[in-house]
C-alpha cells in the first residue's frame, strides 16, 4: 500500500471512530425511557395508538395517562412536549400525572404528544441531552428534545408545506411540527396521524378543555400568557384576572387565518375549548451564553439581562432568572384556574382535581414533587 492510500485508510478510520463514538450517545439519547410513577390518581394508561392504530409502534405512540374522578363530571386533556424542548410544559404534565387526585370528571395527560421529538436534541446547537431534576432519592433523569418530529421517524421534508385540509402553505420544516399540523389526517405524515388521534380521542371522550403546555422566548411577545380561540376568550381573560395577584400573564388571541395551531384547530374542529399557555424559557432565545442544563433549569443568563437592561424583553427579568420551578408552577396553576373558570360557567360538566401548584413549586421544587420509581410497586412505574 502507498503512503498515500495509507493516509486516507487512517483518514476514514478517524472518521469512523468519530461517528461511532458521537452516534452512540445519540443512539443512547434516542433509546433512553424516562421513568413515570403512576400517582395515586391515574387509574389507567393508554396509548395513542388506540384513538388510532396506525400509530402503533411508532415512536409517537404516545402515553396517555388516566385520572378518572370518583363523581362523574366534565373531561380535560393536558398536552405537554408539543414542543420537546419546552421543557416546563413536560414537567408539569408529569407533577399531574404523579400528584394529581381527582374528585370529580376524568383528565387525559400525555407529557410526550411530540415522543418522537422528544427522542432527537439539538447536538448542533450545543443542547444537552438530558437535563436531571434533583430529588430527596438522587437526580431523575429527562431527555431534552428537539422542536419538531426527528427525522428519523418522518422525512425527507418538502420544499413547501401544504396544511390539510385549509391548503395554507407554511414553512417546509412547520410539516413536522405538531403545533402546525392540527387537526391531523388519518393516512397523511407520523405527524398528522398524531394530531388525528389526539383529536379522536378529544371527540371520543367528549373532552370539554383542551390545554397545550408551552415555553417561549423572552425576546418573543407571545409569552407569559394564555393563548385562546374567541370560543375561550372569556374563560383565558377570566383567568389573567384572577392571577393577576400572582404572577404576570395576560390573553392573546388566536388568529383565525394562520392554521395548523392547536388553539385554532382543536377548538374548530371539536367541541372542546383550547388554551395554550406559554411560560417564559430564556434557554429558547438565540442571544445566550452557551445552551447548558443550568441555563434550562435556572433560566439566569448575563445576556438577557444586558437586553432586559435595554427594554428588549417582553417579560420582567432579573439576575433571579426564570426558574424551571416557577415555569412548571404557573403552567400548573394556570391551569387549574383555567378550570375554576370552566366549572363556574358550566357547572354541568364540572372537572375538579387537586395538584400542587405554583407556590409548592416555589417553595419546595419540582423534586419534591416527583417520586422514586424504586420506592414503589413496580407495577406502579412506566417507562415513557
Ligand atoms: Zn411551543
Amino acid at each position: 500500500m502507498s503512503r498515500h492510500a495509507l493516509g486516507k485508510v487512517i483518514i476514514a478510520l478517524v472518521a469512523l471512530l468519530v461517528l461511532g463514538v458521537g452516534g452512540s450517545e445519540l443512539y443512547a439519547h434516542r433509546h433512553y425511557k424516562e421513568p413515570v410513577v403512576l400517582g395515586p390518581g391515574v387509574t389507567r394508561v393508554e396509548r395513542l395508538s388506540k384513538y388510532h392504530p396506525p400509530l402503533k409502534g411508532t415512536a409517537n405512540d404516545s402515553l396517555v395517562y388516566v385520572l378518572e374522578g370518583e363523581e362523574d363530571g366534565g373531561a380535560v386533556l393536558v398536552l405537554g412536549g408539543t414542543h420537546p424542548g419546552e421543557v416546563a410544559g413536560i414537567l408539569a404534565a408529569i407533577v399531574m400525572v404523579e400528584n394529581a387526585v381527582p374528585i370529580k370528571g376524568d383528565i387525559y395527560v400525555i407529557p410526550h404528544i411530540s415522543r418522537s421529538g422528544s427522542t432527537g436534541t439539538q447536538p448542533s446547537g450545543g443542547y444537552p441531552l438530558y437535563y436531571h431534576i434533583p430529588t430527596e432519592f438522587g437526580a431523575r433523569k429527562f431527555r431534552m428534545g428537539d422542536r419538531v418530529t426527528n427525522p428519523l421517524d418522518q422525512w425527507p421534508d418538502p420544499d413547501v408545506y401544504i396544511h390539510y385540509p385549509t391548503g395554507q402553505s407554511l414553512s417546509y420544516v412547520e410539516i413536522r411540527n405538531i403545533n402546525r399540523c392540527w387537526p391531523g389526517r388519518p393516512d397523511g405524515t407520523l405527524t398528522e396521524q398524531t394530531c388525528y388521534a389526539a383529536m379522536q380521542l378529544v371527540r371520543e371522550h367528549n373532552v370539554n378543555i383542551v390545554i397545550d403546555l408551552h415555553e417561549a422566548e423572552l425576546l418573543y411577545p407571545v409569552t407569559n400568557c394564555i393563548v385562546a380561540p374567541s370560543k375561550s376568550a372569556t374563560i383565558a381573560v377570566m383567568t389573567q384576572i384572577n392571577l393577576s395577584g400572582d404572577f404576570d400573564i395576560h390573553t392573546e388571541p388566536s388568529p383565525v387565518g394562520y392554521r395548523g395551531l392547536s388553539h385554532r384547530e382543536i377548538g374548530d374542529h371539536s367541541d372542546a375549548y383550547p388554551f395554550l399557555l406559554e411560560a417564559p424559557e430564556p434557554f429558547l432565545d438565540q442571544p445566550t451564553g452557551p445552551k447548558t442544563e443550568a441555563l434550562l433549569l435556572e433560566g439566569v443568563d448575563e445576556f438577557l439581562l444586558a437586553a432586559g437592561k435595554r427594554g428588549l424583553l417582553f417579560v420582567d427579568y432579573d439576575e433571579t432568572g426564570k426558574s424551571i420551578e416557577l415555569r412548571v408552577g404557573r403552567h400548573l396553576t394556570t391551569t387549574l384556574a383555567i378550570l375554576d373558570e370552566w366549572n363556574f360557567n358550566f357547572p354541568e360538566a364540572e372537572i375538579i382535581f387537586e395538584c400542587p401548584g405554583y407556590y409548592e413549586m416555589l417553595e419546595n421544587g419540582v423534586g419534591a414533587y416527583l417520586r422514586n420509581p424504586d420506592a414503589v410497586d413496580p407495577s406502579r412505574v412506566v417507562y415513557d
